[in-house]
């Protein structure tokens, strides 16, 4: 007897907080030291301090000169120059401006202890040993306090972190050459389907290139994941057994292709047969309804050797919904398991450029193209012949998303888009 998948079929929002909730007891499989620069993108997995103050001394944030604004509250004022600051300049041999006294100083250098302001150099005119200050300064200005950006010990960045480039700046501001990130997930890609074949093979007139494998090796490496892309599977149980269980060795199994209605969509029986726990078997939206999400303790009953179920999702073939379905709900599981720290989804607006009508009941997540730049983006949804249009997917340039009760959106409307 063949064992049957339930019919739980969420609402977008449902479905994710579904993931969301799952994901929030996922974790990376372990850690490594990394140089920083092979850092970059990489989550981090220890703590980041400052190793002192910073800046480790008042910092000159312009080029001018250093003085005490007590002595520049009326102008024009005259002030003997008595040194000069540059950046780099050793703190002991600073000259030290008493009243009626200044220093030039430069943009990153040490303010000495007898000034409390730097008047840009636009505001003097030098003259010899003198300079005349046109413009008065509070006292602080122009200066960043010693530790005001940071205390020695300060945490800068926390476990979790994804490491963009300001976090990679701030890595090398307190002298962390190489840092301890997360392990990536390694990830299984499971292409299922009796007329797909490989990209190196000639397709038969019947027969299409698998492109999923590819889209999805690509987003997994994008979100900081290790694709394992399996052979493709065709649509028989035995072979389809053999690949899942190969594929159950990895983090996370992404399955693409049948899981629909049809008579050879065979993904969900083959996983219930492993006892799998289903989340939910589909969601309201368009492409992409019949996503599926569960879990399952490992090949026909076998314990993996760790003893954690693993997570798996079946996501329809067809191209634009495998990609769509991944970035809606596999891309906060695979966050998860990289270490990194949750972040919701969040939409762009944009105005729209040209009427939209659809049919009501699903969440749309459309092909579009955004222009326009600054603050003047327009959104239009691509041209298109439905979900297995790859070359209009690669047109465009975002997701056009459509609430479930709008049958038209006028021009002029603001509406959501998901870049991508
Ligand atoms: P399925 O979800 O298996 O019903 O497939 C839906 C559509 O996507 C069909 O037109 C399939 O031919 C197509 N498709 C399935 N798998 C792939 C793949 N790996 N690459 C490209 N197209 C696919
Ligand atoms: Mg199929």
């Amino acid at each position: 007897m063949s064992s049957q998948a339930p019919s739980l079929v969420f609402s977008f929002e449902d479905a994710r907080h579904c993931v969301e909730t799952h994901a929030a007891n996922m974790r990376p499989k372990g850690r490594e030291l990394l140089s920083l620069l092979d850092a970059t993108g990489r989550v981090l997995a220890e703590e980041i301090h400052a190793d002192r103050n910073i800046p480790p001394f008042p910092r000159a944030t312009r080029d001018g000169y250093a003085v005490r604004a007590a002595d520049v509250q009326r102008v024009p004022a005259r002030l003997e120059i008595i040194g000069e600051i540059r950046a780099g300049a050793s703190l002991d041999a600073s000259p030290n401006p008493k009243a009626g006294q200044t220093v030039s100083i430069m943009t990153g250098a040490p303010v000495p202890d007898g000034a409390d302001a730097v008047v840009m150099v636009e505001y003097s005119r030098a003259d010899g040993s003198q300079v005349e200050i046109t413009k008065s300064v509070s006292s602080g200005e122009n200066i960043v306090p010693c530790g005001a950006e940071a205390q020695r010990g300060q945490l800068l960045v926390s476990p979790g972190a994804r490491l963009d480039y300001a976090a990679i700046a701030l890595a090398a501001s307190v002298g962390r050459s190489r840092v301890i990130v997360s392990a990536k997930p390694r990830v299984a890609v499971l292409s299922t389907g009796d007329e797909v074949v490989d990209v190196d093979v000639q397709p038969g007139p019947h027969q299409i290139r698998n492109s999923n494998s590819y889209s999805l090796a690509a987003q997994i490496k994008a979100a900081g994941g290790e694709a394992a892309i399996l052979p493709i599977a065709p649509d028989e149980p035995v072979r389809l057994q053999e690949l899942l269980a190969e594929a159950l060795e990895c983090d996370l199994v992404l399955i693409a292709g049948g899981v629909s209605m049809g008579k050879y969509d065979l993904v969900e029986q083959e996983l219930a047969a492993l006892k799998a726990e289903f989340f939910f078997t589909g969601a309201k939206i368009q492409p992409g309804k019949p996503v599926v999400f569960g879990r399952v303790l490992g090949p026909a009953g076998r314990e993996p050797s760790d003893g954690k179920p693993k997570y798996f999702f079946g996501l329809p073939g067809n191209p634009l919904s495998t990609m769509v379905t991944f970035e809606l709900f596999v891309r906060p599981v695979l966050d998860a398991l990289c270490g990194a720290a949750p972040h919701p989804l969040v939409f762009t607006q944009a105005k729209l450029k040209s009427v939209v009508r659809t049919k009501t009941g699903l969440k749309r997540f459309l092909p579009a193209t955004l222009s326009g730049e600054f603050d003047h983006a327009e959104v239009e949804l691509t041209r298109w012949q439905g979900s297995g249009d790859i070359a209009a997917i690669a047109r465009s340039n975002c997701f056009l998303v459509i609430p479930p009760d709008r049958e038209q959106i006028e021009p002029g409307e603001w509406v959501s888009i998901l870049r991508r």
